[in-house]
């Protein structure tokens, strides 16, 4: 047969079949599009137009009659909470805990755990709090539930029940050590503030034994000996810091010195933070102790070290302590009205630098100028470097 005849005949034959495979194809969709209900359409519809109230009322009032869309009304109620709609979250979700349809237990511990999730987003965390205790017996979302009471014990500063938590939660893949010496750590520090010495002693060590490297436990130790008038203790405690984390530096170094100073070992003391300087030229350390080296350093000596930072880290406080060290140093005999320049220029150096964010977390990038140990927007502990980071 001719070729060209065969396609004249085969042609309408391709194209019935993807006539038919369309109309099936539609009818399967014609269908399952019948199955729900308009006002679930009319719900969509609203929703996308952000008119949430209207989408929430035909949704919810929908799923009461049809058990199959219990589902789909969770998701909504996740995609609520997600746009920070949590009364609407919150309504969803109860409205399906109260539905007659709903008798799978699983289900119904899944929802409770959403639920509890919208209460801790709108701030009710003792109504979360509530719920979760009592998903710890679900067989499915207990773990979830932990997670999630972690985070509200860290938010209202309960750091016993957080401990508890913790070290539960705790896995050969994840041991929660580093949160868990924080904890102790808060609670020490708490101690100290009511000056109940013996107990803040006592969850400082706890926390060296949860984690042999927790800086922060070292640190308040150190504090406390400085405190006591324990310098040499205070010492030792504080140059351990450098090879725990040279990072954490910043915090320590003045009381470092100073505990050099009240033992009347200067030299040493100077000694000891040339070698900082010279080691870590970016923790801007001359900033931290530019008002006691003023004292005791020489100004050749101060603006070396400066310059170094200034080499390194160039940013204006080291910029305003180099100019104060020339209108301090008698020697550079600078005139009258060059002095007065150097002193406006100075002081817009430090007004602009007081403006800046210092601290930020490496985890959410969140920016303050107070360092913290635990980010206070994404909770992440020990996510910000205590480090000046702008210039
Ligand atoms: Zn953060």
């Amino acid at each position: 047969m001719n070729i060209d005849v065969l396609i004249l005949l085969i042609a309408p034959l391709f194209f019935a079949l993807g006539w038919i495979a369309g109309r099936i194809d539609m009818k399967t969709v014609i269908k399952q599009a019948k199955s729900l209900p308009k006002r679930i359409y009319e719900g969509i519809d609203a929703l996308i137009d952000n008119r949430t109230g209207i989408a929430s009322d035909n949704i919810l009032e929908t799923v009461e009659h049809e058990p199959q869309l219990i589902e789909l009304q969770l998701s909504l109620g996740k995609l609520y909470r997600n746009r920070g709609e949590n009364d609407i979250a919150i309504k969803t979700h109860t409205k399906i805990l109260n539905s007659q349809f709903l008798i799978d237990n699983e289900l119904r511990d899944k929802i409770k755990l959403e639920l509890a999730k919208d209460f801790e987003q709108a701030g009710l965390v003792d109504r979360a709090e509530a719920i979760l205790i009592k998903l710890l017996d679900s067989k499915l979302y207990s773990h979830y539930a932990s997670e999630l009471l972690l985070k509200i014990y860290q938010q209202d500063k309960n750091w016993q029940d957080a401990i508890v938590t913790a070290k539960k939660l705790s896995t050969s893949d994840y041991s929660y050590h580093t949160e868990v010496s924080h904890f102790y750590c808060e609670l020490a520090q708490g101690m100290f503030i009511k000056s109940n010495i013996e107990d803040g002693l006592k969850y400082i060590n706890y926390a060296l034994s949860v984690n042999k490297k927790c800086v922060r436990a070292n640190i308040l130790l150190g504090e406390y000996y400085f405190n006591q008038g324990m310098y040499k203790d205070a010492i030792k405690i504080f140059e351990i810091i450098e090879t725990q984390n040279h990072l954490y530096l910043p915090l320590i170094t003045e009381k470092l010195f100073d505990s050099y100073i009240k033992l009347n070992q200067i030299k040493e003391g100077l000694t000891l933070f040339h070698g900082f300087i010279t080691l870590y030229p970016k923790l801007n350390l001359c900033d931290i102790l530019f008002h006691k080296l003023i004292i005791y350093d020489k100004y050749s000596v101060i603006l070396d070290a400066l310059r170094s930072t200034m080499k390194n880290s160039p940013n204006s406080k080291i910029a305003s302590l180099m100019i104060d060290v020339y209108l301090k140093d008698s020697s550079t005999n600078l005139p009258v009205h060059a002095k007065s320049d150097a002193e406006i220029v100075k002081n817009l150096l430090l007004d602009y630098n007081a403006q800046l964010s210092r601290y930020r977390c490496g985890r959410c990038n969140f920016k303050a100028q107070t360092f913290f140990w635990q980010c206070p927007a994404c909770y992440d502990w020990e996510s910000m470097a205590p480090i000046s980071l702008e210039r």
